[in-house]
């Protein structure tokens, strides 16, 4: 018998590699760009034709290469970027295993066009072989074309996504690598039509512009970006980005650090919003699990666990309201108002000053109106959860005597709700069948115990059982009351929250203004 195994040719090589590295028209758009950016582009514009499996278009205005460069850069493990293994560990640049290019001519009708600024080169390639070399004219810069994707797959193209699912994918595709690079402009059009176009600027007007608000800054060693509301918080992980060293990369971890640094502030099966940038040395990290490079290891894993989580856990306490330019302080309300012709509140001087920053204007409900620099809508409700949660969870030996023990029937569980109870900084013994209660954190009232306990013994979760307790108590608020509550509140670990993530203050905008009062 002759011998059975034969090497497989270079373009049966390419079109299995084409299997791993190029997924479908998202992924070449990635690779393509991350080309441009190592390039050293500042303008990348992309258009795709049906979703990219037609066409894909990518130019940009970076170094470009030399005939000889754009003749051998088809080649399968062909790089500029990596010369020795050693190099493997010291990656700067976002491909390294010049693989892309080889994969995805393998698998279309590629056209490459590009000039470094001295020769400028065209070379035409189908199905990896190159068909024609010629000479053209363009700036310095590339443009590479991706014609009928998986034409020569007759298999894969077959289960390639509609053509809305991978104009999505290209789409968020693009707009994540921008939100890594403010500095570069970038324009994606579907057609010839503009579907997304971002201009060179900061990081975080980057980040607004490409999502919206996300409000909350993140810094920490090693870390940085933002998070949005607790409020923003999904039922999907399309709010979530993450870059290491720059790379879009998906990490369950991380996802999962950053959700324990939002704490009780968004429910459990919800994905809190980000956009985080970890620089992680080089030699930490491992990119080279993955072959499109969207997954990574971790040397030390529950460092950077902790890093991230506590870097979140900050951005919430270092959080106080902020002025803004279109409220007028009033210095003298007395001089300038009427006054009004019904009752806000009981009882409720129009004005109440205590002689700092705040001025209490009304209480309606439990709602607080204060003057601070801007004009700002407190949820008192939301304030004393915050204020307790934190006595509960920050100051445990802060409990107050009760005059009068409480009392609470309790089963065979006792023993442990006693203990338990004993650990939230809530004093108690058992008596018999009796729960005893000495002594309480100063914010939990004696009288509201009861609802608390109740709540607590059916979730065993504190900040269910409080927020029970803060918004289903009917109280007549102060203003001087309001306004220590308030204060109080502006003192804890987060200013802005309560620990289910209902803010416990606004600015009042004429927006809002506006949402009340003019027809819709
Ligand atoms: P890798 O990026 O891993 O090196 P690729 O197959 O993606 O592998 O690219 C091969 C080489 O082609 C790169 O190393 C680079 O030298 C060159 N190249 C690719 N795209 C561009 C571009 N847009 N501008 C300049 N050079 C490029
Ligand atoms: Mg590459």
């Amino acid at each position: 018998m002759g011998p059975k195994i034969f090497r497989l040719p270079e373009n049966v090589i390419n079109k299995i590699a084409a299997g791993e590295v190029v997924e479908g028209p998202s992924s070449i758009v990635k690779e393509l760009i991350e080309n441009s950016l190592d390039a050293g582009a500042t303008s990348i514009t992309i258009d795709i034709v049906q979703g990219g499996q037609q066409l894909i278009t990518v130019t940009d205005n970076g170094c470009g290469m030399g005939a000889i460069d754009a003749q051998n850069c088809l080649e399968r493990h062909a790089t500029s970027k990596l010369r020795e293994v050693e190099d493997l560990d010291s990656l700067a640049t976002m491909g390294f295993r010049g693989e892309a290019l080889a994969a995805i001519a393998s698998v279309s009708h590629l056209e490459l066009q590009t000039s470094d600024g001295k020769e400028a080169t065209r070379i035409l390639s189908e199905a990896g072989k190159i068909k024609e070399i010629l000479p053209c004219a363009r700036n310095r810069g590339t443009t590479i074309d991706v014609r009928f994707l998986f034409y020569n797959v007759p298999a894969r193209k077959k289960f390639q996504k509609s053509t809305t699912a991978t104009t999505s994918q290209v789409k968020r595709s693009v707009e994540t690598i921008s939100l890594a690079h403010p500095n570069v402009s970038f324009r994606l059009t579907i057609g010839g039509k503009k579907s997304f176009e971002v201009a060179p600027s900061s990081q975080k007007k980057r980040i607004e512009e490409v999502l919206g608000e996300y409000a909350h800054a993140v810094k920490g060693d090693g870390v940085e970006g933002f998070i949005g509301a607790p409020t923003l918080a999904s039922s999907t992980r399309n709010g979530q980005y993450l870059f290491i060293n720059k790379r879009p990369i998906f990490s369950p971890l991380i996802a999962k650090a950053v959700k324990e640094g939002f704490g009780t502030r968004i429910a459990e099966n919800a994905y809190p919003p980000f956009v985080l940038f970890l620089d992680v040395p080089s030699d930490a990290v491992d990119v080279n699990v993955h072959p499109q490079k969207k997954e990574v290891r971790f040397e030390s894993e529950s460092s950077l666990f902790k890093l991230v989580q506590r870097s979140v856990e900050n951005a919430f306490g270092q959080m106080a309201p902020v002025e803004i330019s279109s409220f007028t302080p009033v210095t003298s309300f007395a001089d300038t108002w009427e006054p009004l012709p019904f009752k806000v509140s009981d009882e409720t001087p129009l004005e109440f000053n205590l002689g700092f920053t705040e001025k209490g204007l009304a209480i309606v409900g439990h709602y607080l109106l204060l003057q601070k620099g801007a004009l700002v809508l407190v949820d008192l409700q939301a304030a004393h959860a915050r204020v307790l949660f934190e006595q509960v969870r920050f100051e445990k030996g802060a409990a107050q005597a009760l005059m009068w023990p409480l009392e609470v029937k309790v089963d065979d569980e006792g023993e442990e709700i006693a203990e338990a109870l004993n650990g939230l900084g809530i004093e108690c013994r058992l008596l018999k069948k009796m729960l005893v209660v000495d002594a309480l954190p100063e914010q939990l009232e004696s009288a509201h115990f009861p609802l608390f306990f109740e709540q607590w013994k059916e979730t065993r979760k504190i900040e269910l059982a409080i927020n029970h307790v803060c918004r289903s108590v009917k109280k007549n608020w102060q203003m001087e009351e309001a306004i220590r509550l308030f204060r109080r509140s502006q003192k804890c670990k987060d200013t802005t929250y309560d620990p289910l993530g209902n803010p416990i203050w606004t600015e009042v905008n004429p927006e809002d203004l506006n949402s009340l009062l003019r027809r819709k």
